[in-house]
């Protein structure tokens, strides 16, 4: 890219950053929480590595990807960056080998058999990783039928985290959701602060709770989320974004 270019990219990523944090701000002084409470995630899905680089020397050290493919590549450009890779998709059993080499932490286990291979993998990778039970917060697509955008069944959720914490080289952080589409973002994220708290009480330690989105980080915070995975707000409209 042209000189001229990034430095503009790098003018429009830091104003838009920014402004999400003033969002973050003026929702925890609401909620009366502590800013140090919640932990910006940068979902950087559809963007080059370059913006990664961008984000870092903005402070921002947490980066999320949804897609193996993308995501394995975007590490292996970064990898001299001291990142926190979040892994934020829904994950088929068998790209976890992959994942489980660059991910720190893994927001979408949604059943027994993921966290059970994530472990397999982990272990012979050698690395330890962070998983968050996905909990899927849409009735509709509730009792048993995995909803487009995946997640446990919330009756499922102590279930995985019991499968994650039996693994070796495995930590329960917490638990993860996406607000289903349509809904009252706010009602969602008090259905997965119960669920957060059923799995605190079993797992002290596990007290991550990764909700909010860049249309609905108000709601999370106010509710109590510990982790926003905010894309658009930084990035820009991902619709946009062609190629
Ligand atoms: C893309 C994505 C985000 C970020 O969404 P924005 O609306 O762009 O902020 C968050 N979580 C998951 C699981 C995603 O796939």
């Amino acid at each position: 890219m042209a000189a001229e270019a990034e430095r503009a990219r790098a003018e429009r990523v830091a104003a838009n950053l920014a402004a999400v944090r003033r969002r973050v701000a003026a929702a925890c002084a609401a909620a009366g929480r502590a800013e140090d409470e919640v932990t910006l995630v940068a979902v950087t899905k559809t963007y080059p590595a370059s913006d990664v680089r961008i984000l870092t020397k903005l402070g921002i050290m947490d980066v999320g990807e949804n897609r193996d493919q993308e995501a394995a590549a975007k590490a292996a450009e970064c990898a001299d960056l001291p990142l926190i890779w979040h892994f934020v998709g829904q994950l088929q059993t068998n790209k976890a080998r992959s994942v489980v080499r660059y991910a720190d932490v893994v927001h979408s286990v949604d059943r027994v058999r993921l966290a059970r291979e994530l472990g397999l993998r982990a272990r012979a990778a050698g690395r330890e990783l962070r998983c968050l039970v996905q909990v899927n917060l849409d009735p509709e697509s509730a009792a048993g039928v995995l909803g487009p955008r995946g997640g446990a069944d919330p009756r499922d959720v102590l279930a995985v985290a019991d499968a994650i914490h039996a693994e070796e080289g495995l930590a329960v952080g917490g638990v993860m959701a996406v607000a289903p589409r349509g809904g009252d973002p706010a009602e969602a994220f008090d259905r997965l602060a119960a669920v957060a708290a059923q799995v605190r009480a079993r797992y002290p330690q596990a007290t991550a709770v990764s909700a909010g989105m860049s249309g609905d980080l108000e709601a999370a915070i106010e509710r109590g989320a510990t982790h926003l995975r905010i894309g658009a707000a930084l990035l820009g409209d991902r619709a946009a974004n062609v190629g």
